[in-house]
């Protein structure tokens, strides 16, 4: 038996975006949670992920008072373009839709948020080992897990929230007589860089070439960070410098002369391409949010943005539940949630089988994509779509 028991109102595994935001709106509406996260704070703050919040999450860091530095120091873009046939093809998000995206890393949002939580004496228990869920059925789920300095806890709680990612331990606590998981996995992966250099291009370019597809993107005016398709089971320590260039270079080429700006590179590394979703996203009182339920290709650069809009969904269930003794929203959770993350997978999957070269790819496959971009950049209708799907809806629908 555990050395220790403790008690909280919502028990949260995973300090990741969902986890950490959930905390902080729950903080605002006076409910305590308790974070248990098995990585140091360190770890979480140097993992470069996700970089693109929509609109809609930063309205909701700045209306939960977080966003002060994401303010400051996040790029608005307000378009990107679409690179084939070696042009480039602007697509203008705010006037399209009248939102923006800001360029903002994930692990920078993770810093804003442990800080805020940490400010406001909320508890993260980091380095945690040996976590594991019991009794999500009953009224009080509890929590096991090891703190680092070796005592062992039980942790007791109203509500269980499962934010512990792709490869956490909660969603196996859904018995698989009951959940379906949805699976595509694709062929390629990302090749990943992060270099020192200058912006090649004021805004996001995501390139389609007969060498395969680049996104360009950007950590700071002087930090770029560059993907081009690849092997999934490529090997990223075997590529020298000068190749990646060689083929980042090939895969943005065009008439129009574009090169990319070179420089030292520091980070390198392959992720691999997958869509995933389970049904449903919740049993008894455990509730998955983020990478726990669902995980989408970054071609759309949705999952920290479905992640967050998990969360705002639950964070005003939860608020129902335990100031108004009404968990309607709460029983609705999956199909709520769901509604969104289909809609984002679907984008994820057109926009990842609109841009890559597939290895066994024919001519009228290559014909078929570049009638769709054809479509998206010359169709005001088909743009706007494009353009409303990507800046994202407003949280919580
Ligand atoms: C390499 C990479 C690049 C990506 N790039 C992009 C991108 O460009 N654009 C985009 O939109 N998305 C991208 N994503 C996806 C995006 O980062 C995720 O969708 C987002 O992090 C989801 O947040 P989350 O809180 O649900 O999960 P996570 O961020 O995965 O957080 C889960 C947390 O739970 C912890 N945890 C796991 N198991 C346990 C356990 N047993 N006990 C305690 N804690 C546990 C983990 O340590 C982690 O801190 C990328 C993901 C990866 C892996």
């Amino acid at each position: 038996m555990p050395a220790q028991s403790d008690r909280t109102q919502v028990g949260i595994i995973g300090a990741g975006p969902a986890g950490l935001l959930l905390s902080h709106l729950l903080h605002l509406q006076g409910i305590d949670s308790v974070i248990v996260e098995r990585r140091s704070r360190d770890a979480i703050e140097a993992t470069i992920r996700a970089g693109v919040p929509e609109q809609g999450t930063v309205d909701t860091m700045i209306a939960a008072g977080v966003g002060d530095r994401l303010q400051r120091e996040g790029a608005i873009h307000h378009g990107f373009d679409l690179r084939f046939g070696g042009q480039s093809h602007r697509i203008d998000l705010t006037a399209l839709t009248g939102r923006s995206i800001t360029v903002y890393p994930q692990h920078e949002v993770l810093k804003d948020l442990i800080a805020a939580r940490l400010a406001d004496e909320g508890q993260i228990i980091f380095e945690a080992t040996d976590v594991s869920v019991h009794d999500v059925t009953a009224d009080q789920p509890h929590i096991h897990y090891t703190a680092p300095d070796g005592i062992t806890h039980d942790l007791a709680c109203d509500l269980l929230i499962g934010a512990d990612g792709s490869h956490g331990v909660c969603r196996a606590a859904i018995p698989e007589t009951l959940r379906k998981d949805y699976f595509r996995i694709y062929p390629f992966g990302w090749f990943g860089i992060l270099c020192e250099a200058p912006l090649s291009h004021h805004e996001l370019i995501y390139a389609r070439s007969p060498t395969g597809f680049a996104l360009i993107s950007t950590r700071s005016p002087g930090v770029q960070r560059m993907y081009f398709q690849c092997d999934p089971a490529e090997d990223a320590t075997t590529w020298s410098d000068d190749r990646i260039w060689e083929r980042l270079q090939a895969n943005v080429a065009g008439e129009d002369g574009f090169r990319l700006k070179e420089g030292k590179i520091f980070q390198k590394g392959v992720i691999p391409m997958r869509s995933f979703a389970c049904e449903p996203m919740q049993h008894g009182r455990l509730f998955l949010a983020g990478d726990a339920a669902h995980s989408v290709p970054p071609t759309g650069a949705k999952g920290l943005n479905l992640a967050a809009n998990d969360v705002v969904i639950l964070a005003r269930a939860i608020e129902e539940f335990f100031h108004h003794n009404d968990n309607t929203h709460l029983e609705t959770y999956t199909a709520t949630a769901l509604k969104r993350v289909w809609r984002v997978q679907h984008f994820s999957w057109l926009m990842t089988s609109m841009m890559h070269n597939l290895p066994d790819e024919n001519e009228f496959d290559t014909k078929r994509q570049l009638a769709e971009l054809e479509l998206l950049t010359s169709s005001p209708t088909a743009s706007q779509t494009l353009a409303e799907i990507y800046v994202g809806a407003p949280l919580g629908t």
